[in-house]
């Protein structure tokens, strides 16, 4: 199975490393011919406003609406997470979503970088032990829609986790902290969907 990073922008090698030690094939993604023969994508966190002007730029923007439509699995991390959301609240003007999840998620939620925060969470889907979550001027999930599943709520009950058939998007960062749990979920939707073989 190979599995494509979004490259443009952001923690993209963190995320290439956990999928590399997961033993997939990982390809740097940032033009629609890389993007063509991945099974699988990982939309790296970083600043989602930036991200959205270079898949535009780059010609990937429709590649990658047309390629989640068609069922491709992807994982989105925090800035990740944005561009899968199909609603966007406090975006930058004219900023945009790929688009995907059934959710509006809230960018910034927490305040800025100084508001950083670690916490655990206990998430079903993974078992246990808890998992260790950094959030850094990370999004909240607003409204879950019909069709998407909250996987993981803080405990003041907001969402930070979600899942939707191939996608999947947390708010926090486990490729920064040795948490691989998420990557192997997210490599067994891709086993699963076995897109584009
Ligand atoms: N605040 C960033 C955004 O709006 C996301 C931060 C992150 O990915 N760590 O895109």
């Amino acid at each position: 199975m190979t599995v494509g990073v979004l490259a443009l922008q952001g923690d993209f090698r963190e995320h290439a490393d956990v999928l590399r030690a997961l033993g997939s094939d990982v390809v740097l993604v940032r033009r629609p011919e890389e993007l063509a023969g991945v099974n699988g994508l990982v939309i790296p966190g970083g600043e989602s406003s930036v991200m959205d002007k270079l898949t535009r730029m780059f010609g990937l923007a429709e590649p990658l609406r047309a390629a989640v439509t068609a069922g491709l699995p992807v994982y989105g991390t925090c800035a990740g997470l944005i561009m899968l959301a199909d609603t966007v609240l406090d975006g930058i003007s004219g900023q945009q979503s790929i688009g995907g999840l059934d959710i509006s998620v809230r960018r910034n939620a927490f305040g800025s970088q100084t508001a950083s925060f670690e916490t655990d969470l206990d998430i079903p889907a993974l078992g246990s032990p808890a998992v260790h979550a950094v959030f850094i001027r990370a999004p909240v999930v607003d409204t879950v829609g019909p069709r998407a599943t909250a996987l993981a709520t803080l405990a003041d009950g907001r969402c930070v986790a979600v899942e939707q058939g191939n996608l999947l998007g947390t708010s926090f960062h486990p490729e920064i902290t040795g948490e691989y749990r998420f990557h192997e979920y997210f490599l067994k939707k891709v086993h699963r969907a076995g897109f584009g073989s």
